[in-house]
């Protein structure tokens, strides 16, 4: 604490990621990064960015990522807007469309959600999600503020259907919806072939985890014209040059790789049955994921224990030590190299107990 804070930065609880540890002998399911590397296509693009172009200023507009971004969704540039991170598109979305109001989100979700409310003063109302971590699709219907809602939900991984989003788009058209699709790609629907027809509507999606690019920094919102200018105007307030010469070439090899795209999901999702048996006939209770994580809870044997015991065997998962979920694990799927690793360290964990 310095004399010279303000008093919002006294008064901040920032967002703490999960933990970026140095070894690369631990086995990490703790922040769902992708399982697999980048696309060689991605490496390659990256390899063909000049010594001129990193002189220069980037693309202040992203023009070539925002069009490989439409064109994969069927829209246009116009209707794509890019960020450093989906966490950027995240918070210049509050910052235009949420300051200062009174906003909906889930009572279990993004950790985020709840640092952006406080720095742009918006009064946060947290549906509870119901007992088996559903959302409660008419509780937020029925209240008239905006909506932020993560699909799926994170720490869940449990998605709504693209026409239970568009009920909810649909029962207010004054109303803001914004749905976080940062696990796009793994199952669950998206809400992104709504924009066109709905002006009430932001899709955000980030290529850390369906592009295994979390190291690249690259998010991104489909919306109606109108509210992409608005976060154009956020951004050229704060920042006009969010994405380097880099990031915007890997996004858009990235966006471009469809094959890769396909097989690499497959891969996860494949991976994350896996996972799932494995952890059920050790006596887990498993939600049913769309993402690339699974949320878990032992039947007998407490989240901590089974946490710092995967800890003591460099296995790291995700937990929080909050009254409603302080039970469950959320941990990344990984290759099946690193779930048999997993469920073995379960195993010799569980032995452990009594
Ligand atoms: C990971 C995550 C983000 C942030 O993604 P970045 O693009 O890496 O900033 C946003 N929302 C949710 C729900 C996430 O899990």
């Amino acid at each position: 604490m310095s004399r010279f804070w303000v008093k919002k930065v006294e008064g901040m609880k920032p967002y703490v990621p999960g933990e970026q540890p140095e070894s690369r002998s631990v086995v990490k399911l703790n922040t769902n990064e992708h399982a697999l590397e980048p696309s060689n296509s991605v490496m390659a693009a990256i390899a063909r960015v000049q010594a001129d172009q990193l002189r220069r200023y980037p693309d202040p507009l992203a023009i070539d990522l925002r069009k490989a971004i439409a064109d994969s969704e069927g829209l246009s540039a116009a209707q794509v807007f890019v960020g450093n991170g989906s966490d950027e598109v995240l918070a210049h979305s509050w910052s235009a469309y949420l300051l200062g109001r009174t906003v909906q989100t889930l009572d279990t979700t993004y950790g985020f959600y709840p640092v952006w409310a406080d720095l742009y003063d918006s009064q946060l109302i947290e549906v509870p999600l119901q007992r088996d971590f559903s959302v409660d699709i008419a509780a937020l219907c029925d209240s008239p503020h905006p909506v932020v809602l993560a699909n799926p939900n994170a720490p869940t991984g449990i998605a709504l259907s693209v026409g239970e989003i568009e009920s909810l788009v649909n029962s207010n058209c004054d109303r803001l919806v914004i749905i976080d699709e940062a696990y796009h790609g793994f199952g669950a629907d998206t809400a992104a072939q709504l924009v066109d027809q709905h002006d009430n509507l932001i899709v955000s999606r980030s290529l850390s985890k369906s592009h295994a690019l979390a190291g690249m920094r690259v998010g991104y919102a489909l919306a109606n014209t109108e509210l992409i200018d608005g976060l154009n105007r956020i951004k050229d307030s704060f920042n006009s040059y969010p994405l380097d010469a880099i990031a915007q070439a890997a996004g858009a090899a990235a966006m471009r790789d469809h094959a890769w795209f396909e097989q690499s999901a497959d891969l996860v999702i494949r991976s994350r049955e896996v996972m799932r048996q494995g952890l059920i006939e050790q006596g887990f209770e498993v939600l049913p994921s769309s993402a690339n994580f699974l949320f878990v809870r032992h039947a007998q044997i407490s989240g901590k224990t089974i946490f710092e015991a995967l800890r003591a065997q460099d296995v790291i998962v995700r937990r929080w030590d909050k009254p409603r979920i302080a039970e469950w694990l959320r941990v990344s799927v990984g290759t099946l190299e690193q779930t048999a690793h997993l469920l073995n360290a379960v195993s010799e964990a569980l032995l452990e107990e009594p």
